[in-house]
């Protein structure tokens, strides 16, 4: 990273120090951009779970830099060489609708049993980057700190409220739980789907995350229990199980060693005020009790039992505001559902463009122009993913209107929903941010 001087005349503050503040401030290095980064918890980290990125994500990271690209290729974990290319294997999960003989009746695919691999999915061009695949959550993170220097950051920071200065300044005052506060030039809001940032901007409850009718069971198993239960080639590469009102993902992690499990249920709604409540084995079994054995023994095999509500964010009128300077960044910004597996790769898609914006900056005025150019260019494409993964849901667990048990419709449409987000050309967005940056005010 680059270690010369800042020569700005602002000083930034980013709150949150997840996937999207650390990749946000690794830009902001290279460009001599002054900042702190503010987290909550006593120090960085992530939990223990599995996160893939798309070919978008990667191709992101490689131009914030190469370092970035090295940290995820660190982590990241291959599959069989004949499956580089595969981003899931999709295969019946759900005994639900099976005949007495227990086969499935899928048009065009007469004969299929549990477990049957259905129809692949692939990523598209491929030859630009080194490889897609799962890493894990915490080790990622990790190797994101390496890039930053600590003085930068400030830990057991909960923002509670961001007021304007009253000292003729023009800047942003941070409110902590502690009792502290701290003086900026603006507020670059990467504190997550409960963002404080976010609230502070668009004021009323109208913008909370809602329940997108959606929970998932996330859990790990180790890699040799994974084969010893399904055999080497669904354990070690990644498949998607449908079934109905409900989907299981597996992917590998840690270079192999682990299985990354999410098990997806319908739910009519969330009344606990947590999201993330520990069940007992029981209590997931019976979430899955129509599944196949298949299934079945993946769902016994998970380590821990914790039930994740998916919540997502209405779309936000603005990305930000002038008066406290305020911009919000990845979950903040657009908190989506995983179903297309896309949400941290969206948060780094911004921080390059944003980044890059702020690089350009020489002057206060230019913040806002900035923050302006960043908003016009990214909120309709993190909008259309928040959009687009609550029907994938509603799509993967056969509850989508003219797809129910069309396995054909469902290949068509999974083949052909993620071009936009796969390949998406990132440079020629930042081009057009930066027209709309160096517009006239
Ligand atoms: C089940 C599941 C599976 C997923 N799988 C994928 C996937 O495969 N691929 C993908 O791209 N995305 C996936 N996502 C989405 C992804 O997890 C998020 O998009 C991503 O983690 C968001 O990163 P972030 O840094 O913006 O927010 P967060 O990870 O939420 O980080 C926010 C940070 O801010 C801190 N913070 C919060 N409030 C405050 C405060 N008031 N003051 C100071 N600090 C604060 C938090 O402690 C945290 O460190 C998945 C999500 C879920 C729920």
């Amino acid at each position: 990273m680059n270690g010369t001087s800042p020569t700005k005349p602002f000083n930034l503050a980013i709150v949150g120090g997840g996937i999207t503040g650390l990749t946000l401030a690794i830009v902001l290095l290279q460009h001599n951009v002054q900042f702190t980064v503010y987290e909550a918890a006593s120090k960085f980290g992530e939990i223990g779970a599995g996160v893939g990125f798309g070919p978008n994500a990667i191709r992101a990271m490689s131009l914030i830099s190469p370092l970035v690209q090295e940290a995820y290729q660190r982590c990241r974990t291959n599959q069989w060489e004949s499956k580089q290319n595969v981003w899931f294997g999709a295969r019946v999960g759900d005994m639900r609708k099976a005949g007495d003989d227990g086969t499935f009746e899928y048009a065009g695919r007469p004969g299929m049993k549990i477990g049957d691999e259905m129809f692949e999915i692939h990523y598209p061009n491929l030859e630009d980057i080194s490889g897609v695949g799962g890493v894990h959550r915490a080790h990622f993170l990790d190797q994101l700190v390496h890039l930053i220097p600590s003085s930068v950051a400030r830990f057991g920071k909960r923002l509670v409220d961001v007021s304007g200065a009253t000292d003729g300044s023009e800047d942003v005052v941070l409110h902590f739980a502690d009792g502290t506060t701290a003086q900026h030039t603006a507020v670059l809001g990467c504190d997550g789907i409960k963002s404080q940032t976010r609230k502070s901007l668009l004021g009323s409850d109208t913008w909370n995350a809602v329940f997108s009718g959606k929970c998932a069971y996330r859990g790990l198993v180790p890699m040799t229990k994974a084969i010893e239960l399904l055999g080497e080639e669904k354990a070690m590469n990644s498949q998607i199980y449908f079934g109905y009102h409900g989907h299981i993902l597996t992917f590998p992690i840690e270079k192999g060693k682990t299985m990354n499990v999410v098990a997806f249920a319908s739910r009519e709604s969330w009344t606990t005020p947590e999201w993330v409540v520990r069940v007992t084995k029981e209590e997931l079994l019976a979430d899955f009790r129509t599944w196949g054995p298949t299934a079945i023994a993946i769902i016994s095999a998970m380590e821990r039992h914790d039930v994740w509500a998916l919540f997502d964010h209405p779309p936000a009128p603005t990305y930000y505001g002038t008066k406290p300077r305020i911009c919000l960044v990845g979950d903040a910004a657009h908190a989506t559902t995983p179903h297309q597996g896309s949400g941290a790769g969206m948060g780094i898609e911004d921080c390059y463009i944003l980044g890059n914006l702020l690089g350009e900056a020489d002057s206060v005025e230019d913040l806002d122009r900035a923050f302006k150019a960043y908003d016009e260019i990214r909120r309709p494409r993190t909008h259309k993913l928040v959009t687009t993964s609550k029907e994938a849901g509603r799509l993967w667990d056969f509850e989508l209107e003219g797809h129910e048990d069309d396995v054909d419709a469902l290949q068509r449409n999974m083949e052909n929903r993620m071009h936009w987000i796969w390949n998406h050309d990132l440079r020629a967005e930042l081009e057009r941010a930066r027209v709309i940056f160096r517009q006239p005010a």
